[in-house]
């Protein structure tokens, strides 16, 4: 079952679809926004030059820092279609950063992502994200309203009262983070709570934290609930989330998705690795091209679940963690895949350096035994494309908490 047609789009219908949506998202802008006027002026463009989905991403991505920056210098106004006595609601989040919340209905777009993991009309849902100044308990709460779900609003913290909760009301479902479900869950049993008979949830939404399949399968096992993530920021809402065959996460409706070369902003070809770059369909706030900074690649082969929409494969890192040897990426997240293979390694570090301007990778091994040196770096090239030096220490040689990544290169 699914929340609307939109999730069963042919290619052709959706590229068609969100071409619509960004070119009025565009015209938009291009007359309200001084933040993209700035921005197509500086990238030497204008509006016409944008005339197709393709040309659409020679538009610079708008960083995140650079969001903050502007909103301090230029005023919220300045990013603005609308004025802001004509927007739903101004939130405020770490950066600080204000995130201003329009009028259309679902404005951050999380319905859809949580009819897909299982939330439906008569759900009693327990949303324990903060409703305190910080977008996630209302801009959470008001897509569940609209599937037909009623909400216990009770923010984060005071565990014994959400077990109490939890234990006198009929509670279906739960919105947090996986971590705090668990706490709850264990609050429950020290009390001597049986958590499947004598508590009633079915379905958790869980989101703003990774989340560890292990973590994922105690909490599924404590309550005897399925526990489904969505992916989205306090920026732009909804970016992607999982249905109920848990492999990666759905690109939502609401949004247009690029994974694109973090020094370009350009997109890179299917598959790939790369940057998490979004433009949400809203248009009182237009953030079009907004880089994340998460990195992620897209899964092509079509879900059971029968969306068509393709799939994030995971958060895979920060783009900031990355340093770009020999036209590729190298990714801390990647080279931990080719250490789990190894389970001598204790501990490991990429060093990138450029003795006499050439470009060198070396991974530095903290052994607890013997390794084929040969065997790591084959391993390591599969999924790098690099070879590197191997460099062997003894096991305690390394800290554990050592950078993953260290760029000494100079330019
Ligand atoms: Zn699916």
């Amino acid at each position: 079952m699914l929340y609307h047609d939109l999730e069963t789009h042919s290619p052709e219908e959706r590229q068609a679809r969100q071409w619509q949506a960004i070119r009025t998202l565009l015209k938009k802008a291009a007359k309200g926004s001084g933040e993209f006027r700035t921005r197509l002026d500086r990238a030497g463009l204008t509006l016409r030059d944008l005339d197709s989905l393709t040309a659409f991403s020679a538009l610079p991505p708008l960083r995140k820092k650079e969001l903050i920056s502007l909103q301090a210098e230029r005023g919220l106004d300045w990013l603005l279609t609308c004025k802001p006595g004509k927007l739903r609601r101004i939130y405020q989040s770490p950066g600080p950063i204000f995130d201003p919340e329009g009028a259309q209905a679902d404005y951050w777009g999380w319905a859809e992502g949580f009819f897909a993991a299982g939330f439906r009309s008569g759900d009693l849902v327990q949303m324990t994200f903060s409703y305190h100044l910080t977008p996630a308990g209302l801009m959470l709460e008001e897509p569940l309203r609209a599937i037909g779900c009623a909400v216990i609003p009770a923010g984060p913290g005071n565990t014994e009262v959400q077990v109490e909760l939890m234990r006198r009301l009929p509670v279906t479902g739960f919105v947090g983070m996986a971590s705090y479900l668990k706490v709850i869950g264990e609050k429950a049993r020290s009390l001597g709570l049986d958590l499947r008979t004598d508590l009633s949830i079915r379905t958790a939404f869980v989101a703003a934290e990774r989340l560890p399949e292990a973590l994922r399968l105690e909490v599924e096992e404590l309550f005897g609930c399925t526990v489904r993530q969505g992916y989205g920021t306090a920026d732009v809402g909804c970016i992607a989330y999982e249905c109920e065959q848990p492999r990666g996460m759905h690109l939502s409706s609401r949004a247009y998705v690029e994974i694109c070369d973090p020094a370009t902003g350009q997109p890179l070809p299917l598959g790939e690795t790369g940057e998490v770059v979004v433009t949400p369909f809203t248009r009182e706030y237009p953030l079009l091209r907004f880089a994340t900074g998460d990195l992620s690649s897209l899964i092509e082969a079509p879900c059971p679940c029968g969306r068509t929409s393709l799939r994030l494969d995971g958060i895979k890192g920060r783009a900031d963690d990355t340093a770009k040897v020999k036209g590729q990426f190298i990714y801390p997240a990647q080279a931990a895949q080719v250490a789990a293979q190894f389970p001598q390694i204790a501990a490991w570090q990429i060093v990138i350096s450029n003795p006499g301007g050439k470009d060198r990778i070396a991974v530095r091994l903290a052994l607890s035994g013997g390794i084929d040196a040969g065997a790591f770096q084959a391993a390591f090239q599969a999924l790098l494309k690099l070879k590197p030096e191997v460099q062997v220490l003894p096991a305690d040689g390394l800290a554990q908490d050592a950078r993953r990544l260290v760029d000494e290169r100079s330019f």
